[in-house]
């Protein structure tokens, strides 16, 4: 990938410790981040395990998120390549893990999806300001010499939560959806809708697209995606074998408790046989996996019996 990684930290001007003493002294309350060009004008800034992204346009600045995690640290990392001033902020969803630094933001066009907006209406969360633009299925927007598509695939993870896509960079950015290289978080990136989840992929597989940007982690190419596509079917496919093989009778035999006991015997007997399943094939494929495995096959699971 052709990425420039520059690892910064917020530099008093009058500052003459070296570069090592500042890191590990000076400043060691974790005001360093790091910050990724992919593509021309195009940055990834990371702090925490939290990533945001900033386009930078002839009009102004574009950010895609405002994390606590990375704070102000994005008006450093910007003024680091551009004196241009931020114009517009996009949330990819709601939750406050990664717009919860919003209110730092002065003003910015603030645009989001018409469900994130109703979502935030009622936290009423002054630290997640309301979105003065939102849109239902997509939205194009040109700012300066840059083009964006924001566009709603279904609630992979919240109602909301949207795609970002740069057509003339080949950028897709999809927050709290697969990670490349990774996994998806603790029960499916707790997603209120596995088939949403999954045609999800199939959308992000859709488009043009040579760098894809998540809300954590590193960026990946469209072969990481291929790979994550390729997990989740397999965690449907061995699902759907627990449900067909697993025998209820057999499992509850010997269990003299109660109805929530007996369903728990059952469905730990189903997640079982699909875990142990997708361990044995993916243990060296993915970081992480038998972490969450389980977690992933009884979301799995539960699905395959009620969607
Ligand atoms: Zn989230």
């Amino acid at each position: 990938m052709n990425s420039r990684v520059i690892w910064c930290t917020l530099i008093v001007a009058t500052s003459i410790v070296s570069y090592t003493v500042f890191l590990n002294v000076v400043y060691s309350q974790a005001t360093e981040y790091s910050m990724q060009e992919i593509k021309p004008d195009v940055y990834i800034v990371s702090a925490g395990g939290y990533n945001s992204l900033f386009l930078v346009s002839q009009e102004g600045v574009v950010v895609v998120d405002a994390p606590p995690a990375i704070g102000d640290k994005i008006f450093a990392a910007v003024s680091n390549v551009t004196d241009m001033p931020i114009t517009h902020l996009i949330y990819s969803h709601a939750h406050k893990d990664h717009i919860g630094a919003a209110n730092l933001f002065e003003n910015v066009t603030i645009i989001a999806h018409n469900e994130t907006a109703k979502i935030l209406n009622e936290r009423n969360d002054t630290n997640r300001p309301i979105p003065d633009k939102n849109f239902t299925k997509e939205i194009n927007l040109s700012i300066g010499n840059q083009s964006l598509l924001l566009l709603y695939p279904g609630p992979y993870h919240q109602q909301g939560n949207i795609f970002v896509y740069l057509p003339e960079h080949k950028v897709l950015m999809a927050v709290d959806n697969v990670i490349p290289r990774g996994l998806l978080w603790k029960h499916l990136s707790v997603t209120p809708d596995v088939p949403a989840l999954i045609k999800s992929i199939d959308q992000i597989m859709a488009f043009d697209f040579d760098v894809f940007v998540g809300g954590h982690g590193q960026p990946g190419t469209k072969d990481d995606i291929i790979v994550q596509q390729e997990y989740v079917n397999d965690l449907r496919k061995n699902a759907v074998t627990a449900l067909n093989e697993v025998n209820y009778t057999e499992v509850i035999k010997g269990i003299n408790g109660s109805s929530s006991a007996t369903t728990e015997a059952y469905f730990n007997a189903l997640t079982k046989s699909c875990a142990d399943n997708i361990d044995a094939k993916w243990q060296a494929k993915l970081e992480g996996v038998g972490v969450w495995t389980d977690e992933h096959c009884e979301r799995m699971i539960i699905s395959e019996s009620v969607d």
